[in-house]
């Protein structure tokens, strides 16, 4: 391939693989259960209307873990390989909100196709607020807390969801416009991906397409490397192991998302 520098736009699309290393597990990881529970019985829009404390309690776990991980290195090259070439676009399959943190100058905005932790929104509506917190601790106990998913500039964003000023049922806030449930902003079993035109638009733009750390099976996401090919994009994969698009990855690099990321990126 050209030197990176060569490339005009640059699409990079994210999964799994590259937060396994800052501890972020998938529910593949412990055959799709938390605690007894099917993830498919807490992460659905049924789900919520059945039982919203049930799923608070999920993704408020989920929201402490997160916050627990930490940036890696894989992460950070990205951000500074975004800092030195004008035009980087990023999509994750991520809800970890781990870009974003790595991210402090603000230099590569992931579009997070399936959502994201940091953020809540209207269940009537959709307004999307800035929230993150966790309502209940990792026992399931009514304990809400900030865990630190946002930085201070998004807190000081007008659509940051600031407790002091909200109303409550059943422990949950209610929307600030609609005045019902928030719930978390992640696409659930169901539901459609987001930002998916302005995706495509920048998927069928790009001169060199470089996914990291996906398992190419999760659709849409996974037809996005074919997508780059037929656009006439130069199309490379970094992953732990082969994926099922051969056939459109015009170089496949493996290794640990740590190791290769900031190798590929020359950081
Ligand atoms: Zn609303």
């Amino acid at each position: 391939m050209k030197p990176l520098n060569e490339y005009k736009k640059i699409v990079i699309l994210t999964g799994a693989g590259i937060s396994a290393e800052s501890g972020i597990s998938t529910f593949r990881d412990s055959q799709g259960l938390w605690e007894q529970h099917k993830i498919e019985d807490v992460a659905t829009p049924e789900a919520f209307e059945k039982d919203p404390l049930l799923v608070w309690k999920f993704y408020s776990m989920r929201r402490l873990q997160a916050a627990k991980a930490k940036p890696n290195l894989a992460h950070l090259a990205l951000i500074q390989f975004a800092k030195a070439h004008p035009d980087v676009h990023l999509i994750t399959q991520n809800v970890d909100a781990l870009h974003l943190r790595a991210d402090t100058t603000h230099s590569l905005p992931p579009i997070c196709m399936h959502g994201s932790l940091h953020e809540s929104s209207c269940s009537n509506c959709g307004i999307v607020y800035l929230d993150d917190y966790a309502y209940f601790n990792e026992l399931g106990d009514y304990a809400p807390q900030e865990t630190e998913l946002c930085d201070s500039t998004q807190r000081s964003h007008q659509h940051y969801l600031h407790h002091y000023n909200l109303e409550y049922r059943n422990f949950i806030p209610l929307s600030p416009c609609c005045k019902v449930m928030i719930r978390p902003h992640i696409v659930w079993f169901g539901e459609m991906p987001q930002h998916m035109e302005k995706i495509y638009h920048q998927i069928s733009h790009c001169d060199l397409f470089v996914s990291i750390g996906t398992s190419g099976v999760v659709y849409p996401a996974a037809s996005f490397l074919a997508g780059a090919k037929a656009a006439g994009a130069h199309t490379v994969c970094l992953n732990k192991e082969p994926i099922p698009q051969a056939a459109f990855i015009d170089e496949f690099i493996e290794g640990s998302a740590t190791d290769i990321v900031p190798r590929f990126f020359r950081i």
